[in-house]
Parts: C-alpha cells; structure tokens; sequence
C-alpha cells in the first residue's frame, strides 16, 4: 500500500483513532451508522498496524458486497451518455489535473492549445447522439475566462480587475455564455447533466447572485442535474496543497445546496489516492453524508481513483503514482458501508479500467457509468471503439460477472433490464429504439 501525502505533507488530521478495527467492522455487519473513526479503522484495514491487511481487507469487501445485495441486488446498471466537454481553456492550476489548457494558449493562435466549442458545435454534437439514441449529455468544462452566465453577467465583469474574466474577442472561439451552451445542448428531450459547484462559481464570480439563484437560471435554461465533481477531497487542508485556486469545501457544500434548492438532482464524487491520507477520505465521506442527510438529492456517489500520468503533482514528484488496486477496492467498500443514504455507487471503467472496474462491482458498485459516446467516435462510427463501451459490451460484461445488465435513466428513475438476446440499444432515451448506437440512426435530421 502507497502512503499517500507521508512524505511531503504535515498534515493537522492524522490517521488515527478512538476505535478498533473489530468494532468497525461489526457495526459495518451489523448496518449500524458508521462515524469517522469507524471509516478511518476499515479503510486503513486497522491503524494499529502499517500497511494493508490482506484478510482484514476481504472482511470490508464482503460486507459492502453484502450490503449492496441487500440495497439494491444483483442490478449493475448503465447509461446512454456522450460528454460534451465545451472548452478545455482553464488557468486554474490544479495540481492533479491533466485536462486543462492554460487560457493564455487560447489568445493565440496555437493550433495546440486544446478546443472550445462554439453552442452551435455544442448543439450538434448533442443532436447527433440523441439521434443514435443517447439520452444523456454530460458536460464539465474548464474556466474559460470568457465564459459568464449570460451577457448581462459578461457586461458586469467587462473591465473589471481580480475577477478571472477576458472578453470573447480576444480568443479563437467564443464559448458563449453558460445559458447560451445549455440551451444549446438541451435538446430534443436530452437530459443535461452539467454545472460542477465549481462552474457554478464561475457562473456567479464578481456578483451577489446566490447559488440558488444561478442554478435556478441554469434550470430554466435547461439544465437538468448536476455532477459533484470537483469535490477532490472535501478537507480544506488537502485542497490548499492540490487545489488552492478552487472554492474551498465550505462553498462546495453550499453551491451543491443551492443546487438542490434549484429543483435539481445531484451527483457526488471524491478523487482520491495522491497526497491525502486515509483520515482525509473518512472525513470525505462524512461531509457527503451530511449533505445528503439535509438534501437527499444525491442519486449516487462516484469514487474517482487518481491517474497520475502528466498530472504536476507527478512531475514535481509530490505523488510517486496512484492509489493500489486494494486502496481502490477499500475506497467502494468504505463508500457503500458508510454512505447509507446514497444508493448508488458508481464504478468507473474509464479510470479503473474493463477488468477492475468489474471487480469493484463485486466490492460494493452497482453502476457502471455509460457509453460514454464522444464526437470522434461518431465520425469514426464502425471503427475502433476506444473510450466507448456498448450496450452489447456492457450486457456481454454484466453477465460474464452473474449480474443482470439493467439500462437506466440518469436519476435512475427509469430502469430496463436487458431482454437476453441482442444486438442491444437504448431504449429509455427520446429517440431510442433499440438501434445500436453505432449504427446509421434511422430518423432524418428535422432541421
Ligand atoms: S478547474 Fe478543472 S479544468 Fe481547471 S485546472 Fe482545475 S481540474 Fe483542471
């Protein structure tokens, strides 16, 4: 096991505790509510010894199977998605990021320096994956410092000093505004799934608006849930050192609330495995929990194992890789044990990869995320799949494990279990049929 942050970082909170790892263990059996100390206990597998314990650690993974037999049975579901990521121009500077572009790139004219879409390309992207029968876009974006909730809010920060905003003209692509994009993007019955608290900061920077307020414009303009990500780890002292250019976790908090407020579901997330230590993911976990005690409008929570690679935090050599697979099997256990609110706990074939991320569905997951369609791949539809998965894959996956392949909807509302012979296509979306998305879709363009 790594001993993430040991090195480099004095940390306030330490990994140690008031309780046994038994005790945890046993009130994890017995479906007791779970504190800090008994997450800290089961996902340290015992602080009263260094490292992992082998026979400790299947103890925890039985009992999260357990549990999420008993919540919500041998379904493991998936999603009709693509991402519509609208820029990549961001001058945050986190640490564990290795999406950004800085915005500065974006002022010249360097043909390397990432995209942003225009609403109209936004729109077409959308258009063209509902017509295959995607029935959900998701959208996280970079801080564009053009990007404002609408012209009114570009007008405001015009001219202004500390506000990290520039004008449109001054880039290649002019981004538009929040309310322009989602607009864009919300149609034909797509659901739109956008707006971290994050981009919902940026969305309000430099005014009095509260989060409740610009959720709810963000509402009327189309938007249909929002993602939990740029949640990290939801303790002000790990944020300093790998996020200091985000809203702290007080805020994060509050911009989810006001979310919720909207009208609107919620995701959540923790990113997970660099520099904070196991206490750090306990207290996590307990900030989620508060949050969905008072909202309950979190359909599920997505641990996001870190991936280093091209990452600063690698290359300043802060982190020497990510978290080990047992870490990442702990981190779904810990989450389905303590999180008794949150039904649905996501495990991500994107960062584990195919084989893991189906044995997590066995440490706690039910969900394994979507198809996650993007623009290249539909130009290069019948080719190489790359970062797509299929209905036939995830039917073919699913079984193969002696689970039942179940479609959803993205507040898991609508649920389809898959007949037992395909080929297969989604069926929940506004225009799905069944058609696989990979093929030509059958209903013409209507403008
Ligand atoms: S705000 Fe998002 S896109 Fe920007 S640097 Fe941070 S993680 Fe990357």
């Amino acid at each position: 096991m790594s001993e993430p942050g040991a090195p480099s970082f004095d940390w306030e909170h330490e990994v140690e505790t008031d309780q046994s790892f038994e005790n945890a263990l046993s009130k994890a059996r017995a479906g007791d509510r779970l504190d800090v100390d008994d997450a800290t206990e089961l996902l340290a597998t015992g602080t009263d010894r260094a490292g992992l314990d082998r026979e400790r650690t299947e103890a925890v993974l039985q009992a999260a199977d357990q549990r999420r037999r008993e919540v919500v049975g041998d379904e493991v579901t998936f999603i009709a998605n693509v991402n519509n990521n609208v820029t990549t121009a961001c001058n945050t500077g986190c640490l564990f990021c290795n999406f950004k572009d800085a915005a500065s790139r974006f002022e010249g004219d360097d043909p390397e320096a990432g995209y942003t879409r225009t609403p109209a390309e936004s729109r077409e992207v959308v258009r063209d994956a509902v017509r295959r029968g995607v029935y959900e876009v998701c959208s996280v974006s970079g801080l564009h410092p053009a990007l404002a909730l609408d012209a009114d809010h570009r007008e405001a920060l015009a001219g202004r000093e500390g506000v990290n905003y520039r004008p449109p003209e001054v880039y290649g692509t002019d981004p538009g505004t929040y309310i322009e994009q989602l607009r864009a993007m919300a149609v034909d019955g797509v659901h739109v799934h956008s707006m971290t608290p994050e981009e919902a900061e940026h969305a309000l920077r430099g005014t009095d608006r509260t989060y409740r307020e610009t959720y709810t414009r963000l509402r009327e303009a189309g938007l249909d849930s929002a993602p939990g990500t740029a949640a990290e780890i939801l303790v002000d002292e790990v944020r300093e050192a790998i996020c200091p250019g985000k809203i702290d976790s007080a805020e994060w908090v509050q911009a989810m609330e006001g979310a919720a407020a909207a009208g609107l579901d919620l995701t959540a997330t923790i990113m997970y495995g660099h520099v904070e230590n196991i206490r750090h993911r306990a207290l996590h976990l307990d900030v989620v929990r508060d949050l969905q005690d008072r909202t309950g409008a979190i359909t599920e929570f997505v641990p996001l194992s870190f991936v280093h690679p091209n990452t600063p935090l690698y290359e300043q050599g802060l982190v020497d890789g990510g978290p080990s697979p047992a870490e990442d099997a702990l981190m779904i256990a810990v989450s389905r044990l303590f999180l008794d609110n949150v039904d649905h706990l996501q495990s991500s074939w994107v960062k584990f990869g195919d084989e893991r991320a189906l044995q997590l569905l066995s440490c706690g997951a039910d969900d394994l995320m979507g198809t996650i369609l993007s623009e290249e791949i539909t130009t290069r539809a019948g080719g190489t799949h790359g970062e797509f998965r299929s209905f036939d894959d995830y039917a073919r996956m699913i079984r193969a494990i002696g689970r039942e392949p179940v479609e959803r909807s993205t507040d898991y509302r609508q649920r389809r279990p898959l007949p037992e012979d395909g080929p297969y296509g989604p069926r929940l979306g506004p225009r799905a049929d069944g058609t696989p998305i990979l093929d030509e879709p059958s209903l013409p363009a209507d403008d």
